[in-house]
């Protein structure tokens, strides 16, 4: 059945024209699916027929918080949602100064099998449809009573392996009859698939986009992201200077400290170097505990010490402030807990 929450209103314009409505009915029914009403009965400024029609030949879905976690330290929020076949992701809301941030998720499940990472135990069940990505947005927001301001695709799943389901989201979560959230207030995560980064490249899109390195080395990289075997360090650095150059958005590099695997002096100098005048940015992180994974994160010293390295070299660095430590914000985590149970 076709999902009319993955439609955009010029490609509602069909179904409505096929119910022998006006075309300007799309343009209604593009606003109403994308408040989050959960039936057409709610479209009140239909006509009742055509609501009728609608309700034989379409189904709304609405995804059930079948968890939700609220942060006693600040306010974070997690909710694991389960979607229409019973598979679960889960999202984040972040409070920050700046707005409030939902963290998506892009896939049930991940097929890249960083060794770190609780989201890719499992390996990928399937890819989440545009409307499942704009639904975690929106319910996040009514749930929560909290307006969304800025959206990271930083949850479950690799959003480049799903590349065409992706943009489609993008396109529905900016228009402006729907949630109207911009480019400019979007993160994109990715393991840096190359071809995938060059493809966005060419869609000059405002977004800001994110490339979790984790390592300077193939070495170290490969050891850590088995994808690395299929591109390494320097393939992907070029694809991101290509990108930069493309759009004239600075990229952001996400780097997990993880103890003793990538956080010593040598690897802050590697970085450090590999960087050099590339206009990007670090953003640390902590590495947070998996149960499942080897890794811990790395000490307080070592963090430290990489920092000033990184800063005295002239790369732009921060130090990403940890939210929700206490109920396991960091995705993957609660999906992993509730399969488990
Ligand atoms: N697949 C995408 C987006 C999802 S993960 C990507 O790889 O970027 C979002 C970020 O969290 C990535 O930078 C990922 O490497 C990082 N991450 C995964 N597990 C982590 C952990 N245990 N501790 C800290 N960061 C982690």
């Amino acid at each position: 059945m076709t999902d009319l929450k993955s439609l955009l209103p010029e490609e509602l314009e069909p179904v409505v024209s096929e119910l022998g409505q006006p075309r300007f009915r799309a343009g209604q029914i593009f606003k109403w699916l994308h408040s989050g009403v959960a039936s057409f009965d709610e479209m009140t400024d239909l006509p009742r027929a055509l609501r009728e029609a609608l309700k034989e030949r379409y189904t709304i879905y609405t995804p059930k918080a079948v968890r939700k976690q609220v942060s006693k330290q600040d306010g974070t929020i997690k909710y694991l949602w389960e979607l229409k076949d019973g598979s679960c992701v889960e999202s984040v809301v972040m409070r920050y100064e700046h707005g409030n941030t939902v963290c998506i998720s892009s896939q049930v499940g991940c097929r890249t099998g960083c060794r770190f990472c609780a989201s890719t135990i499992g390996g990928l069940v399937r890819n989440l449809e545009p409307s499942e990505m704009v639904d975690q947005v929106l319910f996040s927001q009514i749930d929560s009573g909290l307006k969304i301001s800025n959206i990271v695709l930083m949850g479950i799943g690799e959003p480049l392996d799903n590349f065409d389901n992706v943009m489609k989201f993008l396109r529905l979560v900016s228009h402006p009859k729907g949630m109207g959230i911009g480019m400019r207030h979007i993160s994109l995560s990715t393991c840096g698939l190359v071809e995938k980064v060059d493809k966005l490249a060419e869609n000059q899109l405002q977004l800001t986009l994110s490339v979790s390195l984790h390592a300077p080395d193939d070495e170290t990289r490969s050891a850590i992201m088995p994808i690395n075997r299929a591109y390494g360090v320097e393939k992907l650095l070029d694809a991101c200077s290509q990108y930069f150059r493309k759009t004239g958005r600075r990229i952001s590099f996400e780097y997990a400290m993880i103890r003793g695997v990538n956080d010593t002096r040598a690897h802050a100098e590697r970085l450090a170097e590999k960087l050099a005048g590339t206009h990007s940015h670090v953003n640390l992180i902590l590495l947070n505990n998996v149960e499942e994974s080897p890794f811990k994160p790395s000490t307080p010293q070592s963090l430290k010490a990489f920092v000033s390295i990184l800063r005295q070299r002239g790369i732009n660095v921060t130090v990403r402030r940890r939210l929700g430590g206490d109920i396991d914000a960091s995705c993957g985590q609660l999906r992993r807990k509730a399969a488990k149970e």
